[in-house]
């Protein structure tokens, strides 16, 4: 089998619990668990983890998710380190560390700056032992506080690093065939990302809100960068290394011709 290059992005959404916005380390463990299988099989890995401001709710003492901004990058704040020891903790388990990069949207439009973050990127993979987990710097910028749970991040990051594969994992087992009808599973392969973006603006589905549209968004901007993407279930990490082998149940969005 050959290494690939895989970008995996967990999202809030699947980094915590069900019911409350407070983490879930039980799901987080699962997750750290596929990261390490990858690893073991030879492919080289970049997550990149939102979370940071559902792990800052409990040492501020909040009980939901708060909605003003400045708040919210207080909490990303906090949050940002008790995220990252936990991964350091899990990781350990599997004897891999966590290294952290911070980076803006503007950090990757700006020439030289983008570059150092590949060229670190590029360094950090030499070590097998490293996994390297991106997120915003939500201190100093809000873009994914405000939307997109850093789908468009992940994107970006995988077009910068020139990933083989791009995984969003998200609530949903992939793209689902009709909203109503979730038993009907997720459509296996998208050969025109713009034809279901479209769909979903006109017809003003379930699709057509908030997170899936952004998610369909990241997508159309990767396979233009020639990258794979799919998107899984982040719930059943388990099944990671069958989906980038090539099954599993997901929606697989094809590199454009
Ligand atoms: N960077 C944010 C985080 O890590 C984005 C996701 C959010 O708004 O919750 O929490």
């Amino acid at each position: 089998m050959t290494p690939q290059r895989i970008v995996l992005k967990f999202g809030s959404g699947i980094l915590t619990k069900l019911q409350t916005p407070e983490p879930d380390p039980v799901q987080l463990r699962k997750l750290v668990e596929a990261v390490a299988l990858l690893k073991r099989a030879g492919h080289h890995v970049v997550v990149v983890s939102s979370g940071a401001v559902a792990s800052g709710l409990k040492p501020l003492e909040f009980i939901k998710r708060p909605t003003d901004m400045t708040t919210l990058q207080a909490l990303a704040a906090v949050g940002q380190t008790h995220l990252m020891h936990a991964y350091e903790n899990l990781l350990r388990d599997h004897s891999l560390h966590v290294a952290q990069l911070l980076v803006t949207h503007e950090d990757l439009e700006n020439y030289d700056r983008a570059r150092r973050v590949k060229t670190t990127l590029e360094r950090l993979i030499e070590f097998p032992q490293v996994v390297p987990v991106i997120n915003e710097n939500d201190s100093v910028a809000i873009e994914e506080l405000r939307f997109g749970d850093n789908d468009k991040l992940s994107s970006r990051i995988a077009r910068l690093w020139q990933a083989d594969l791009l995984i969003l994992l998200t609530s949903a087992p992939g793209l689902l065939r009709d909203m109503n009808h979730p038993e009907e599973g997720p459509i296996p392969v998208v050969e025109d990302v713009d034809v279901v973006i479209h769909h979903a603006q006109e017809e003003k589905t379930a699709l057509g809100t908030g997170g899936m549209i952004s998610k369909l968004r990241a997508v159309q901007d990767a396979v233009n960068g020639g990258v794979q993407c799919i998107i899984a279930s982040g719930r059943h990490a388990e099944q990671l290394p069958d989906v980038v082998a090539g099954g599993g149940i997901c929606t697989r969005f094809l590199v454009r011709k």
